[in-house]
């Protein structure tokens, strides 16, 4: 049976449902690398260059990770997530830096994901399909439709009701998935939140309609369509004065999130000075200090939350 790789980083934490269906119906066999630790990030570090933001260099420890125990390793490349708004550089040329470090490029499966291009991108899945088991055209669009209704439907499951609640602090946390779910580079941020009877919303939980409805004033489109997410989802809290405050989560080296960091800044400070806490990841990020951080920035909340009532 051919074994495929996927790295368990970046574009895996939104598209997992659709690889894994549509491999699976391939007849491959789909294995995960396993989430980050110390070994893994010391790798993606050595293979990465110093500039490149944190998120990358993690996944390149989770490719090499990968290389000797799979036939494949899976990194589409992901160019329009949804219509008219891109991915980043750096994730637009993904399956290029991975490249260097397989063996045979060959082993490498890097089919297009482009919501612009559904006839090309259904191509390029149908060559992966015929390199794993050569299924038949007509099998292949069952599988290729499974897969994508999976996919749907997982994002349909993230999505949840907000509606302002009485009691407990509520904090918006601002960060890619890719970030949020690593428990490994942000120390258990999200687990730590809640431990501490926060009630936390996630950018991913929003609907998409909330966050066009919510972006509409902005003075121009957002170009990037993770980072629309990110910005749109703030922007429905605060407008809806859902939240006591506002965490905005990235890392050290992410151009377009540095941008988003300036533009939600300046927003909060609009809607009545909403408390706003900016933590930066990088690799040296220490547990200790992000945890007096955090603990400062509740206490303030909480303050400020019993001294308005
Ligand atoms: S959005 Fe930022 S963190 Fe994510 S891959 Fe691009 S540069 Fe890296």
């Amino acid at each position: 049976m051919i074994i495929v790789g996927v790295p368990r980083a970046l574009l895996y934490y939104y598209y997992f449902p659709f690889w894994k269906t549509f491999l699976e119906s391939c007849g491959a066999k789909v294995i995960l690398s396993p989430p980050t630790n110390k070994r893994l990030l010391e790798k993606g570090l050595e293979l990465a260059e110093s500039e490149i933001c944190l998120p990358v260099k993690v996944f390149l420890g989770h490719v090499q990770s990968l290389i000797s125990q799979v036939d494949f390793v899976l990194v589409p490349r992901v160019v329009k997530p949804e219509r008219r708004s891109y991915s980043c550089p750096k994730l637009l040329g993904l399956p290029d830096m991975v490249k260097t470090l397989l063996p045979s490029p060959s082993a490498l499966l890097f089919p297009l994901q482009d919501r612009d291009r559904k006839k090309e991108m259904a191509e390029e899945w149908f060559e992966v399909a015929r390199k794993l088991k050569g299924l038949s055209f007509w099998k292949f669009k069952r599988a290729y439709w499974e897969a994508l209704k999976a996919q749907k439907k997982a994002e349909k499951e993230k999505k949840r009701d907000f509606y302002p609640r009485n009691g407990g602090l509520k904090i918006g946390l601002v960060g890619h998935p890719y970030i949020l779910n690593d428990t490994y580079i942000t120390h258990s941020l999200v687990k730590r939140l809640r431990e501490r009877g926060v009630y936390v919303y996630l950018s991913e939980e929003v609907e998409s309609s909330q966050i066009r409805k919510a972006t509409r004033k902005l003075p121009k489109p957002i170009f990037w369509s993770y980072e629309k997410e990110l910005v749109g989802s703030a922007l429905f809290w605060i407008q809806n004065k859902l939240i006591d405050g506002l965490i905005m989560v990235y890392s050290f080296g992410c151009g377009p999130d540095s941008l988003t960091q300036v533009l939600l800044e300046t927003e909060a400070f609009k809607y009545g000075e909403l408390p706003f806490l900016n933590l930066v990841f990088d690799e040296h990020t220490s547990e200790a200090g992000l945890l007096t951080r955090l603990e400062a920035f509740l206490d303030m909340l909480a303050w400020r939350k019993l001294n308005a009532s």
